[in-house]
């Protein structure tokens, strides 16, 4: 037998979609705070209670009544005005969710009023009402969520309680003129002040990421993004420090974290993460997608992608990325007579641009080298203090850039075999390398089968020439075979083992030449696997090391 359900299951049923979690609590509720206007917003977790206080606008006695119920909204009130929500709540179904799941009292006063009002719901029956003495602005509290749903019952234990600190942050993060603090049984835990998007980073994270972290302004295509990524020298273990928002909302978003990993692509050391707080102002979104409003539906995700990688590639491809550009403080004659005797000596391994473009670096800082350690670390001085370099990672830098783009605009320079030659692979590899042909023509293989698992080669890519052997054509075939950024691997792959390695001996000229050309590299500053080439260590350093200071 059909039956239709009464209001309160429907209502525990609901809850299940926007409430999973106690932390889903927490964010509809500073959500409501912040449609209301408050200016200041005080979270209290303990052990079965969780309060949320505001001095926002306030609710009249009959909408303290009414909120409770579901689709129970001020925010729209036709389908049109769904296309142009600029409240973060719009839904009207968290606090009857809530209402359904613990035991809720809210308490109300509006602005120009006297008194306030309360209103009390048990697990979805309402209990009491009254007039009653307050501040302005709301207080929501909520006692036992969850004990009339024993599966999903969760206690507020200490994961949960970062759950709720980790989006307390990331709030705090955007709405910045607004006052944040979380109490944990009775402990402030946060507690950040009005300030603009750097302040609130600094109070929110601390100075020493702030340092570390790059200042994104950047707009095209209609859309505004701002915010802070950081340096590939400040890297987490996990994106917990990545916020996204879309005009004021804190949101989950494939195209916006891919936009940002490809961004930082040959950037970052593997399994490594950046800092990221992005926040995007545009038009174009539909906000209704989820229940819990956590992700959002872009009307032109492409659009979405390249501004967003823009607007962060365009910081790493300027100066600041690692040194602030000094003034030219060393007589610039040593690098030009390094430079043009570096061409001669280079000839043919470092293709240099006009040797008359010379009064010093661009993006790295200007220095002298001094020498070399170990016949891998190079020592240079810099008006800063000193530098150290190393001569493997310089080359793989200028290798994998220059490879890439060849590779990318298809035109890899190879060279022709004298003689061709023949390798032959055990029936595994072989059958691999039958798949992979065609691959292997794109980056410069000219490979045919030659009888029995044998394969004739008859060209390779020039920069892998002179390295060339059997053992790296396996490890290619290899990298060919991860589904995706194969193209990364076996680029990586290649620019790593045609460099110059630690304990080669290497002239100065030639260092000088490569950190010439190092200093051409659209990303001149970590390796493609995302390790520093270059290490300063200033004069203040120093100081501090020898105790001067
Ligand atoms: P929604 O936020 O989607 O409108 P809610 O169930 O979260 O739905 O809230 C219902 C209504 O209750 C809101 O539209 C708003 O009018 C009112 N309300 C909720 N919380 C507050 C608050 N802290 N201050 C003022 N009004 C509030
Ligand atoms: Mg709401």
């Amino acid at each position: 037998m059909i039956k239709v359900l009464d209001e309160n299951l429907i209502n525990k049923i609901a809850a299940g979609e926007v409430i999973e979690r106690p932390v889903n609590v927490v964010k509809e509720l500073v959500e409501n705070s912040l449609d209301a206007n408050a200016s200041s917003i005080v979270v209290n977790v303990e052990q079965r209670l969780i309060s949320i206080e505001d001095d926002g606008d306030g609710m009249s006695k009959e909408d303290l009544i009414e909120c409770i119920k579901r689709h129970a909204t001020s925010k729209i009130s036709n389908f049109d005005d769904l296309d142009g929500v600029v409240s973060l709540g719009f839904r009207g179904e968290a606090l009857a969710s809530v209402a359904a799941v613990s035991d809720l009292k809210i308490t109300s006063r509006q602005k120009e009023k006297v008194e306030g009002n309360f209103v009390n719901v048990e697990f979805g029956n309402f209990k009491e009402k009254d007039v009653v003495g307050c501040s302005e602005g709301t207080k929501v509290e909520v006692k036992d969520l969850f004990f009339n749903t024993p599966v999903r019952k969760k206690f507020l234990d200490e994961k949960e309680f970062d759950r709720i600190l980790e989006m307390m942050m990331k709030m705090a993060l955007v709405h910045c003129g607004v006052r944040f603090k979380l109490v944990k049984d009775k402990k402030v835990v946060l507690d950040v002040y009005r300030g603009d998007l750097q302040d609130r980073v600094v109070s929110v994270y601390s100075l020493d990421v702030v340092k570390e972290l790059l200042k994104v302004e950047y707009k095209d295509l209609g859309i505004k993004v701002s915010g802070f990524v950081s340096k590939p020298s400040l890297l987490r273990n996990d994106k917990s420090m990545q916020s996204f928002f879309v005009n004021s909302r804190l949101i989950e978003s494939k195209e916006i974290s891919k936009a940002v990993y490809d961004a930082y692509k040959s950037l970052l050391f593997v399994k490594k993460h950046p800092v990221v707080i992005l926040s995007l102002e545009m038009e174009g979104v539909d906000v209704n997608v989820h229940p819990t409003k956590q992700e959002i539906r872009f009307e032109n995700p492409e659009v979405v992608y390249n501004v967003v990688y823009d607007a962060i590639r365009s910081m790493f491809r300027e100066e600041k990325m690692v040194f602030e550009v000094q003034e030219k403080f060393f007589d610039s004659k040593i690098v030009q007579e390094a430079s043009s005797k570096a061409s001669l000596d280079l000839s043919k391994q470092v293709t240099l641009g006009d040797s008359k473009k010379s009064d010093g670096f661009v993006k790295i800082p200007n220095l002298k080298l001094l020498g070399c350690i170990g016949k891998t670390y190079w020592i240079g001085e810099t008006s800063e203090g000193l530098v150290l370099i190393d001569q493997h990672v310089v080359q793989e830098r200028i290798l994998y850039e220059r490879f890439m783009k060849e590779y990318m605009d298809g035109e890899v320079s190879v060279q022709s075999l004298l003689s061709p030659e023949v390798v032959e692979l055990d029936v595994r590899y072989a059958g691999r390398m039958k798949e992979n042909l065609d691959k292997f023509k794109d980056i410069g293989f000219e490979i045919e089968e030659f009888g029995d698992n044998s394969f004739r080669i008859s060209t390779v890519p020039v920069i892998f020439g002179s390295v060339f052997n059997k053992i790296h054509l396996l490890d290619l075939l290899g990298d060919m075979r991860a589904v995706k950024d194969y193209k990364e691997k076996v680029v990586t792959r290649m620019a790593c083992r045609s460099s110059i390695k630690a304990g080669d001996e290497v002239s100065e000229y030639r260092l000088m030449a490569l950190l010439r050309e190092l200093d051409r590299c659209e990303l001149p500053f970590t390796c493609p696997h995302g390790r520093p080439i270059i290490i300063k260590l200033a004069m203040s350093d120093l100081e501090k090391m020898f105790r001067r200071k």
